[in-house]
C-alpha cells in the first residue's frame, strides 16, 4: 500500500521538520560545548554544510539561544565572528521533593543557581505536600527570572518520566499521581518528573567534575536508598523507569518490616531512619544518651562510641554488599555516594568500600572507585534541571 501524493508531501514535510530539529540541536550543542566558536568551525565539528549551519544559527540568534560576541583570529581572510550560548538565554526551575523540605531554584543553562526557595514538608501528608509544591512554584515564578524553559522535579518513588506520573511514592502514599501533568497545566510549562536518585546521578555526572566519564553510579542514601545509573553518557532508567530501586531489595537476615510492606529491605538496615531506630532500640546501652536523632548519632559515631559504631558499621556493610552486586552487574568503575548517611564520613565510607570489595569479583572491585559526592545539597534540584535541558535542548553537558 503506497501513500498518495498528498500523503507523501505531508511525510516529506515531517521529515524536513525533524531534520531541522536535529540540526538545531547539533549546532546549539556544539556552540554550547565549544563556544566561543565560528560558524565555519561549527560546520567542521558537526559535518553540516556552512549554509545549513548559517541558517540554523540565524534561527538561534532570533530566539536568543545564541549570540555573537566579536571576532576570532583570522586565518588569512576575514576574521570570523564568534558565537556562544548565553548562560541565561533560558532559565529553568529545578525542584527536589526531599524528606523534610521542598527545595526549588531558578537555574541557568550552566547549572548556576540564581534564586532559591525552600519550604518545610511533612513526609507523611501527601495532600499537603502537593499544596506546598504549588506554593513553591508560585514563589519561584513570582521572583525575577528570564524566559523559562520549563520545570524539572525530582521526587522519591517509582516515576514514569515519559508521562510525569508518580506510580508509587511510599513516603507520601502517592499512587498513579499525574504530577507532571498537574504542574504543566497549572503553569503552562514543559515539565519533567524523575526519580530523585536518578536526578542525583545526572547532576553528579553533569556538574560533579567527573567530565567525560561515560559510566557512573550514584547511590543516594538518606531516609530512603536508591541508585541512579548514567551508562554510555545517558541516564539509564530501565524498562519501567525503576532502574536503581535497590532500597527495597531484601538483604537483611532479620525480619524487620519495611514501610513498603516487605521485610528485610536494604532500607531497614542501611538508611538514616534505620540507624536511628536501631540506636534507639539499643538506647538502654547507649552511653549517657538523651533523645537520639541523626545529629546525636553522628556525634556519637565520630567520638568513637562503641554502640554507634556497631549500628553504623553494620549499615555500611549491608550497603557495601549491595554496591558489590552493582559492580558485578554493571562493571561500573565510578561510584559516588550522596545523601544524609554520608555525614558519617570516612569510617562509614571505609566500611562500605571494604564490604563492596569483599563481595564483588576482586579484579572488578579493585578497579572501582567508591567516593562521597562533593556537590550536595542541591543535587536533585540540579539533576532535574539537567534532565529538562537534555530533553528539551539536547544539551548534554559533556564537559
Ligand atoms: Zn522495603
Amino acid at each position: 500500500m503506497g501513500l498518495n501524493p498528498l500523503g507523501m508531501q505531508t511525510l516529506q514535510k515531517a521529515t524536513n521538520r525533524e531534520t531541522r530539529r536535529i540540526n538545531q540541536r547539533l549546532v546549539m550543542g556544539t556552540i554550547y560545548d565549544e563556544g566561543p566558536i565560528s560558524r565555519a568551525h561549527v560546520a567542521r565539528v558537526t559535518g553540516l554544510t556552512r549554509t545549513t549551519v548559517s541558517d540554523v544559527v540565524d534561527g538561534l540568534l532570533t530566539d536568543g539561544l545564541a549570540e555573537e560576541i566579536g571576532f576570532g583570529q583570522s586565518t588569512g581572510g576575514k576574521a570570523p565572528i564568534l558565537l556562544r550560548v548565553p548562560d541565561d538565554a533560558r532559565q529553568l526551575i529545578g525542584i527536589e521533593v526531599g524528606d523534610v523540605h521542598l527545595s526549588g531554584a531558578i537555574v541557568n543553562l550552566r547549572g548556576e543557581i540564581r534564586h532559591a526557595v525552600e519550604l518545610p514538608l511533612d513526609a507523611r501528608d501527601g495532600e499537603r505536600a502537593l499544596s506546598q509544591l504549588d506554593l513553591l512554584v508560585d514563589r519561584l515564578m513570582a521572583g525575577p527570572h528570564r524566559p523559562l524553559l520549563g520545570i524539572g522535579l525530582g521526587t522519591p518513588g517509582l516515576i514514569d518520566t515519559s508521562t510525569g506520573t508518580v506510580q508509587w511514592a511510599v513516603n507520601f502514599d502517592w499512587r498513579d499521581l499525574p504530577l507532571g501533568q498537574h504542574i504543566a497545566e497549572r503553569w503552562k510549562l514543559r515539565t519533567y518528573v524523575v526519580n530523585d536518585s536518578q536526578a542525583a546521578a545526572l547532576a553528579e555526572h553533569t556538574f560533579g567534575g567527573h567530565a567525560r566519564r561515560p559510566n557512573m553510579v550514584v547511590v543516594k542514601v538518606g531516609r530512603g536508598i536508591g541508585a541512579g545509573f548514567v551508562l554510555d553518557g545517558r541516564l539509564y532508567q530501565g524498562d519501567g523507569f525503576g532502574a536503581g530501586e535497590i532500597g527495597h531489595t531484601a538483604v537483611a537476615d532479620g525480619n524487620r518490616p519495611c514501610h513498603c510492606g516487605s521485610f528485610g529491605c536494604l532500607e531497614t538496615i542501611a538508611s538514616t531512619r534505620a540507624v536511628v531506630e536501631h540506636a534507639r532500640e539499643l538506647a538502654p546501652r547507649f552511653a549517657g544518651s538523651g533523645e537520639i536523632d541523626l545529629d546525636t548519632l553522628v556525634e556519637a559515631f565520630q567520638s568513637g562510641d562503641a554502640l554507634a559504631n556497631e549500628v553504623v558499621v553494620d549499615a555500611a556493610e549491608h550497603l557495601g554488599r549491595a554496591i558489590g552486586a552493582l559492580i558485578g552487574v554493571l562493571n561500573v568503575e565510578h561510584i559516588v555516594l550522596v545523601g544524609e548517611m554520608t555525614r558519617f564520613g570516612e569510617p562509614w565510607l571505609s566500611a562500605v568500600r571494604r564490604e563492596a570489595r569483599r563481595s564483588a569479583l576482586a579484579l572488578l572491585a579493585d578497579r572501582a572507585q567508591i567516593e562521597i559526592g562533593r556537590l550536595s545539597p542541591n543535587l536533585v534540584v540540579l539533576g532535574s534541571a539537567a534532565l529538562l535541558m537534555t530533553r528539551e535542548l539536547g544539551l548534554t553537558f559533556s564537559r
